[in-house]
């Protein structure tokens, strides 16, 4: 094979999420030649999807002495120190990238955050009153000095215990398995695929073991389920041209078809597609917010540097499981989707609680939304919003902006913000903004919340 052909396929590994076998191509091109940045910076975000931390950082250092005018580089290298709580490091890194790239916007940014983030650890310091835990464990102050809130049964350290009749069953944090695995519960989905490492084939063995179910490992991936047919049809639906698995995976048919017909359009996210696609514009149900589910999402290059990217916006969150349904619907309003999404639901609330109820919390808010590197999660803090974790890439100046608000409002043109029914600002651009609000709709399984919602409704025009 030739190097461009090993880097082509080891690219698209990587975008499948098969960092190991993209390592082992990268490193089967260098030996024919030398390397060009981008597989270096590919190669650095291999290790990093493996938790391989020391190779990532000697990734991203060789990068830079290959290509020092690499600028990405230093801004995910720097990203990384600071996750590994070496702030000053990850500092002077970004200083090393303004040298090279004086003007460069999203360096400067960076620089500017995390200085605040070094003020306020040299206050923390300070005051007495306030626990000291080592530099690696404390939460990454990502958004000029804000904390990443969240509660532990979406911690990325840990796995999961679902309650099942007869026994607890652990669950491994592999991507979105947990979420997988309550569906496949609750009957929704039939057949469960992953792409996997071969680290974790052990794991899921005795998990389909536990559980009765089927394993069933072909080219693309594992399929796991409880009839061994169903599973070589999906797998062999899998593999053919022009044939979409979405029902044999146990989507709705709607949503199967509409998402093979939207799926790559170009310039639009599937979220501002879904969205158009929904009649009933307010009100959405949390059980189809789909904002923080980038898989099959976006398909290019940039995929897998896009979510390393928002992964070190929220450290210690488990940015994989942050969906109720493991599909994208084909509108917020999918009658189908919101029968299916009740039923894993219901499943998610008897055998995953804790799980469900952090779920909830973190679907159930508005959400602005450019595209799924650009987001705003909001929540009231006192009378205005406050944009909470999951953070995105957003730029501080739109944040800033939209916690001046009160009150946003959408139109035909974009999204109006208030403050004290006066008008303070708008929000256009192309394509524009769109508010998604999830907070609203309550499942019918929960009776109301009792005492004033923390979150007063977003109004609709
Ligand atoms: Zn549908």
């Amino acid at each position: 094979m030739k190097a461009a052909a090993l880097v082509a396929r080891g690219t698209a590994h990587f975008n499948a999420g098969r960092a190991k076998q993209a390592l082992a191509d990268f490193r089967a091109a260098a030996r024919l030649g030398k390397p060009g940045a981008e597989v270096r910076y590919f190669t650095a975000h291999a290790h990093l999807s493996l938790g391989e931390i020391p190779e990532a950082l000697e990734s991203f250092a060789a990068l830079l002495r290959a290509y020092p005018s690499y600028i990405s580089a230093y801004l995910d290298l720097a990203n990384l120190l600071h996750q590994q709580g070496r702030l000053l490091d990850a500092t002077q890194t970004l200083r090393a990238a303004l040298k090279r790239a004086p003007g460069s916007a999203p360096a400067l940014r960076r620089l500017a955050e995390l200085e605040s983030a070094q003020a306020e650890e040299k206050r923390a310091a300070a005051a007495p009153t306030r626990a000291r835990r080592p530099a690696s464990k404390r939460a990454g102050a990502l958004i000029a000095g804000r904390a990443v809130n969240r509660p532990a049964a979406l911690s990325s350290a840990s796995e999961r215990v679902f309650r099942l009749p007869d026994g607890p069953l652990r669950v491994k944090r592999l991507g979105n398995l947990p979420i997988e695995l309550l569906a496949l519960l609750a009957g929704v989905k039939p057949v469960i695929h992953l792409t996997v490492r071969d680290g974790d084939r052990p794991e899921l063995e005795a998990l389909a073991k536990r559980l009765g179910l089927r394993l069933h490992a072909f080219p693309l991936g594992v399929m796991l389920g409880r009839d061994a047919a169903a599973l070589r049809d999906a797998a062999a639906l899998w593999d053919r041209e022009n044939v979409n698995p979405g029902v044999s995976l146990g989507y709705p048919a709607c949503c199967a078809s509409w998402y093979y017909e939207h799926a790559d359009e170009p310039g639009r996210d599937l979220v501002n597609a879904i969205y158009s696609n929904t009649k009933k514009k307010s009100r959405l149900s949390f059980m189809l917010n789909d904002i923080f589910y980038f898989f099959s999402r976006v398909r290019s290059v940039q995929e897998g540097a896009r979510r390393q990217k928002l992964a070190a916006m929220n450290p210690g969150l488990d940015l994989d499981v942050l969906n109720l349904v493991p599909w994208h619907p084909c509108s917020y309003d999918c009658a189908p989707s919101r029968a299916k999404a009740a039923k894993i639901w219901a499943t998610a609330r008897k055998v995953a609680p804790e799980l469900a109820d952090a779920l909830k919390k973190t679907l159930a808010r508005p959400v602005v939304f450019w595209d799924w590197s650009r987001f705003a999660v909001l929540e009231k803090k006192g009378k205005n919003y406050s944009v909470a974790a999951p953070y995105s890439l957003l730029e501080k100046s739109l944040i800033a902006r939209l916690e001046a608000a009160d009150t946003i409002r959408s139109t035909p043109k974009g999204l109006e913000l208030l403050n004290g029914e006066k008008m303070i600002g708008h929000l256009g651009g192309k394509p524009a903004p769109i508010l998604l609000d999830f907070s609203a709709a309550r499942p019918r399984t929960r009776p109301p919340r009792r005492g004033p919602s923390r979150m007063s409704p977003t109004r609709h025009p």
